[in-house]
């Protein structure tokens, strides 16, 4: 026991004060406070402009392109309406199809384990595709689809206003952030969607037949994890 207390405490007030100032320095605005304390962080406080039950309702029994006469159901979306992390792919296949989900088939086995790696559910992230009907043969959806389509894909971005937006695949990655940039420039590096920030990864269809280059994926999957902590 220091037998001058009032001292040392002076002692560890001044080194927290510089600890502090060294952590401003860094960008830390303020000290966290405990988690569960706080509210939900979001990419904007106010309510969104639109929600999601409205642009489903707004899409119907949707007829707006051929992609429907040969669909079975509509794959809209599912997870949680106030996501912090979307996901978008870029159309339904055979599976989400007949189930009306996205991503139930083999590469949306791929993306569940990837969640599972990443410590998140299905449940509390939103998954999404560009075109919510499935292209015939699984072939890439062609542009006057993509035309049609995509407004309720950007509809659904503003009414989730996540943190961050996952776009898997060259066609996800384009359509999202309307470039003709390749993906292998982007992937890997954030880009922005307004206040959104962007992740373009590689398409899990691609990773089950390049398996090798899987942990490009993960190395993307952990600043998107960082990232969000960063909003935490
Ligand atoms: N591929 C996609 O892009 N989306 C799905 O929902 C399933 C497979």
């Amino acid at each position: 026991m220091s037998d001058n207390p009032a001292a040392e405490l002076l002692n560890l007030v001044e080194q927290l004060e510089g600890w502090l100032q060294y952590q401003n320095r860094l960008g830390l605005a303020g000290v966290p406070r405990a988690r569960a304390a706080r509210p939900r962080p979001r990419a904007k406080e106010e309510a969104p402009v639109i929600s999601l039950d409205q642009v489903r309702e707004e899409l119907g029994d949707c007829r707006r392109c051929k992609l429907s006469r040969s669909r079975t159901h509509i794959v809209f979306g599912t997870g949680d309406p106030r996501a912090r992390l979307l996901f978008i792919g870029e159309g339904p296949g055979e599976e989400e199809d007949r189930q009306g989900l996205p991503f139930v088939g083999a590469a949306g086995q791929l993306l569940n384990k990837m969640l599972a790696k990443m410590g998140i559910s299905r449940g509390e992230v939103y998954i999404a595709n560009v075109v919510k009907c499935r292209p015939p043969g699984n072939r890439e959806p062609e542009s006057d689809e993509t035309t049609q389509c995509l407004p309720f894909l950007l509809k659904q971005i503003q009414a989730i206003r996540p943190r961050v937006i996952v776009t898997l695949g060259r066609v996800a990655t384009q359509a999202v952030l309307d470039t003709q940039t390749p993906l292998t420039r982007l992937r890997g590096k954030f880009q922005r969607w307004g206040q959104i920030q962007v992740m373009p990864t590689f398409h899990p269809s691609y990773l089950l037949r390049f398996p090798r280059e899987r942990h490009k994926t993960w190395e993307d999957m952990q600043q998107v994890m960082e990232r969000l902590a960063q909003n935490d």
